[in-house]
Order: C-alpha cells, then sequence, then structure tokens
C-alpha cells in the first residue's frame, strides 16, 4: 500500500460536511493502512477550539459512523486546530508557520492538501491568499480540493476559477464530484470496459434509451435556505447526473490514465445538443413538492418549508433529456431525473435495449410485446446490477417472462465498500484526478444547464407541484411517453 505523507488542511472544520463525512474518511484510510505515521490533518475554522475540542469532536464524529473506535487516541495524536479568519493575513502566517513546525515534528516533505469545505463564497479569497502569504511555496506538491457547488452558472463558475488559477494550475486543483467517488458509478468503466459482451451493443443499434434516476425521500430539511438559491438543476443535475450520462456515453479511453478518460468525457459532452431557452420546455421539465404522506406520516409542502419563499419557484424535481449528436449516440435519449420527497431513496441506471426485429413469442403483458432487455445498474442504496432477460414461462408454450440475472454488491462485501470521500481523498494524495472534474468539464456542463435555468427563471408559469411520496409530476412521464418510452420502476 502506498501511504503518502500528507498535511491536510481543512478549511471549515467545525462544519457539517467535516463531521459528516471527512473525519470518517479519514479515520477509514488510517484504519486501512493507507496514512503512515506521517500525516496531519490541521483543522482551520472560526471557533476559537483547542486541539484537544478538535480531537474531541473528530472522535464523536467516529463514534457516528463506525461501529469501533479502534486506535482512536493514536489517530487524534494527528490532528491539530488552528482559529482562522479567512480574511485575515495572519491567519495565513500563523498557518504557514504551524505547518512547517508539523511537518518537521512529523517528517512530511511538504505536501500538502488544501481542503475548502467552507461557504462557497470564501473559496476563491482562501486560494489567492495561501499564494500571496507564501503557504503554497513548500518542498513538495500543493494541491487544492474544492466542494460543490464551483459556481451557480457559468459567468460565477469562471470568476470562482480565474481566481483560484491565479493560485493553482489546474493539475493542482481537484473539484469534488462526491458521485464519482462512489463504487458503482466507477464501475461503470468496468461493466462496459472489461466485459465483451456490453461494449459492442453499446450504441444506438442496439440501445433504445437510458434512463437515470436519483431520488430522495428527504425534503430539504434545514438546508431551505441554500435550496432557494440553488435548486435541483443545479444541485444535482449540472454536475452529478451529466457526470453519470458522460461515463455511461463516452468512448473507451486508450488508458485509465486522468487524461485520457477526461479527454473522452469532454469529447461526448461537447457532442451534446445544445437546449436553448426557447426549446427548454420540450427537453426538461420541473416540479415542486407539495405536501403529503411520507411512511405514513404527513409532510408539508417546499414552500411551508423553513427559510423558503411562500411563493417560491425553486424546483425540488428534475427530468430530462439529452441527446448526444455523434455516430454511436445519435437518437437515443438519455433522460434524468432527481427529487427531494420522493417515493424511494435510490440512484440507478437503467440501459433499455432495443426490441428484436420480429418477436415470435408473446406475453401475458397488456401490449403483448415481449418485455425488452434492461441492463439495471445500482448505485445507492443497493449497490450492483441486474440484468433483465426473457426465460420461458413455465409450463406454457410460446410465451416469456422477464427472469432477473442479480448481482448486489453489498452481500458480499458490504461493510468494506469505501465512502466516497475516503476514495477521493486518497486519490488526491495519490496524485490521481481522474475521479474529479476538469474546468472544461465545469464550463462546458454550465453552458449546457444555463439556458434553462434562464428559461425558468424568466417563466411566468406555474411551477408544477408534486404529491410528496411520488415519483414526480405527470410532466415527467410525459416527457419520456411523447418518446413512446416510460420511466421503468424497479426494485
Ligand atoms: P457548515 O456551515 O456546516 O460549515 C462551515 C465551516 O466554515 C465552519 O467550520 C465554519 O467555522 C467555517 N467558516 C465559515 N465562515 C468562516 C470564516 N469567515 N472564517 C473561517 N471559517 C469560517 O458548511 P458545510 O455543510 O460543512 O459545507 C461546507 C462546504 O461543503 C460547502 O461548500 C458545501 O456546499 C459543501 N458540501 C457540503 C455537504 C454536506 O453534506 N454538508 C455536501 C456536499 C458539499
Amino acid at each position: 500500500i502506498v501511504q503518502p505523507k500528507t498535511s491536510i488542511i481543512l478549511f471549515g472544520a467545525t462544519g457539517d460536511l467535516a463531521k459528516r463525512k471527512l473525519y470518517p474518511s479519514i479515520y477509514s484510510l488510517f484504519l486501512s493502512g493507507k496514512l503512515s505515521d506521517n500525516f496531519v490533518v490541521i483543522g482551520a475554522a472560526r471557533r476559537p477550539w483547542s486541539d484537544a475540542e478538535l480531537r474531541e469532536n473528530v472522535k464523536k464524529a467516529i463514534e457516528e459512523t463506525h461501529l469501533s473506535n479502534e486506535r482512536i487516541d493514536e489517530f487524534c495524536q494527528h490532528f491539530f486546530y488552528l482559529p482562522f479568519d479567512v480574511t485575515n493575513t495572519e491567519s495565513y502566517l500563523k498557518l504557514k508557520h504551524k505547518l512547517e513546525e508539523l511537518e518537521a515534528k512529523f517528517e512530511i516533505p511538504g505536501n500538502r492538501i488544501y481542503y475548502m469545505a467552507m461557504a462557497p463564497q470564501f473559496f476563491g479569497t482562501i486560494a489567492i491568499q495561501l499564494k500571496k502569504e507564501g503557504v503554497t511555496q513548500s518542498e513538495g506538491w500543493n494541491r487544492l480540493v474544492i466542494e460543490k457547488p464551483f459556481g451557480h452558472d457559468l459567468p460565477s463558475a469562471q470568476k470562482l476559477n480565474n481566481e483560484i488559477r491565479e493560485a493553482f494550475s489546474e493539475d493542482q486543483i481537484y473539484r469534488i464530484d462526491h458521485y464519482l467517488g462512489k463504487e458503482m458509478v466507477q464501475n461503470i468503466e468496468v461493466i462496459r470496459f472489461a466485459n465483451a459482451i456490453f461494449e459492442p451493443l453499446w450504441n444506438n443499434r442496439h440501445i433504445s434509451n437510458i434512463q437515470i434516476t436519483s431520488s430522495e425521500v428527504l425534503g430539504v430539511e434545514d438546508r431551505g435556505g441554500y435550496y432557494e438559491t440553488s435548486g435541483a438543476l443545479r444541485d444535482m443535475v449540472q454536475n452529478h447526473l451529466l457526470q453519470m450520462v458522460l461515463l455511461l456515453s463516452m468512448d473507451p479511453p486508450i488508458r485509465l490514465a486522468t487524461n485520457e478518460v477526461r479527454s473522452e468525457k469532454i469529447k461526448v459532452l461537447r457532442a451534446i445538443r445544445p437546449i436553448s431557452t426557447d426549446e427548454a420546455s420540450d427537453y426538461f421539465i420541473r416540479g415542486q413538492y407539495a405536501a403529503g404522506e411520507i411512511s405514513g406520516s404527513e409532510v408539508p409542502g417546499y414552500r411551508q418549508e423553513k427559510n423558503v419563499k411562500e411563493d417560491s419557484t425553486t424546483e425540488t424535481f428534475v427530468a430530462g433529456k439529452l441527446l448526444i449528436d455523434n455516430h454511436r449516440w445519435a437518437g437515443v435519449p438519455f433522460y434524468v431525473r432527481t427529487g427531494k420527497r420522493m417515493a424511494v431513496k435510490s440512484t440507478k441506471i437503467v440501459v433499455q435495449f432495443k426490441d428484436l426485429p420480429l418477436n415470435v413469442y408473446t406475453q401475458k403483458s397488456e401490449d403483448m410485446t415481449i418485455h425488452p432487455n434492461l441492463l439495471v445498474i445500482h448505485i445507492q442504496p443497493d449497490e450492483g446490477i441486474t440484468l433483465i432477460l426473457n426465460g420461458k414461462k413455465v409450463g406454457l408454450l410460446g410465451e416469456t417472462i422477464p427472469v432477473d440475472l442479480e448481482f448486489k454488491n453489498n452481500s458480499i462485501d458490504g461493510v468494506n465498500t469505501p465512502e466516497a470521500y475516503e476514495r477521493l481523498i486518497y486519490d488526491c494524495m495519490l496524485g490521481d484526478a481522474t475521479n474529479f472534474a476538469h474546468w472544461d468539464e465545469v464550463n462546458l456542463s454550465w453552458a449546457l444547464i444555463d439556458p434553462i435555468s434562464k428559461a425558468w427563471a424568466e417563466s411566468n408559469e406555474e411551477i408544477e407541484q408534486y404529491v410528496s411520496g411520488t415519483m414526480g409530476p405527470k410532466s415527467s412521464e410525459q416527457l419520456l411517453s411523447n418518446d413512446g418510452f416510460k420511466w421503468w420502476a424497479l426494485k
């Protein structure tokens, strides 16, 4: 196992992300032997904590996520706290000295990860100040990890990018899209490129459409304030869902190296048909959750949530159709949908294969047609794949029934499946940026999304409501039925 000697500087160390995801992930890396004794974590945030307080909180965070707290005290000895004001020069000088002191003590050769887990408006300032005060002038490598959201439209993303690029080069920047750290998202490449039976079929001659669903049962909880400035299109489609479209549609890279994978993703992203503001409603629809019932209890509508305007038009559901104008995909719609307060919590991809040219069997289904072959890639909560084929119906001649060939990861190595963040932090330590978003991807994806946001911002139409606990508004069904398809509802 490679154990990169690294300092991690965590901006936003007292925050929610640090507590729920980052501390537990760093601990898992520690337990699995991926951190040597030569690592430190410097937590920087506003509160006047001490090292002891940070360590207490790290411990608590780990007790909430891990079954055991093996070697926890030893682990916590690597954590240090620095009260930090992002706009104050003094803070950066203190950070520099602290780093030099700790790197000497822990024998770390100046390798530094700056992890931005703070409100995004500070990302640019921090990056610029780190350079200006000489923090990034260490002997080793310096890398910047940036959380989402990367801007809220193309101009703001460009501005942020220009700011961070003043201090870090593109290959030092690791833009987090935590979906790319998920086991089964990474597995899309394995399914496609390590199996002889799929890739020959992976095109418009054999695939009729691809459906990507990421549904949540939760509402906005206490994040109403943030969500009002974002909405499902910016929060989910621009980044996570588009990334899944790219992994499903890109050409096979010549090698699994960062630049090769990225260039294939960028190539296919450039082939996605742009959607103008005028035609946005033909391709994308939106909805907002109304009151309803979830697991037997009443839940309020979005407009009744805390910090949400009574007449808010923020979308909590999006469904859309993307067309890829290249040889492989011309004519194959990629449907995406995501929403809050839906019937189930699930992220999955359904690849629907084309029907046979001639069907000699009948199936006692509503339309007497044979069930299409489906490849389902389950991302969460279950991880695995299901291939739906047709088998003979027992006892009846000339009739078929769909049969599932199923592979579920969690029955095999569930507890050992690494958290997305664990993988991404380790990748960053190794200098592998394959599962992070390149600026060109961010740039092109905002360019694709902005006209749709604009159409919605300018629209006078009432936003369609859907009852909480359902699979979204009617227009979502319509989007597919217009093309002769339907969303596959699968376990
Ligand atoms: P949070 O509000 O819980 O934490 C913010 C942190 O920033 C705190 O540690 C606070 O002390 C620090 N901070 C704020 N202003 C500061 C200042 N002026 N000087 C110094 N420190 C300051 O936020 P969060 O939920 O942890 O989110 C952090 C980032 O991660 C955001 O960009 C968010 O979009 C992103 N993110 C969060 C989640 C999540 O699950 N919480 C998921 C994905 C992405």
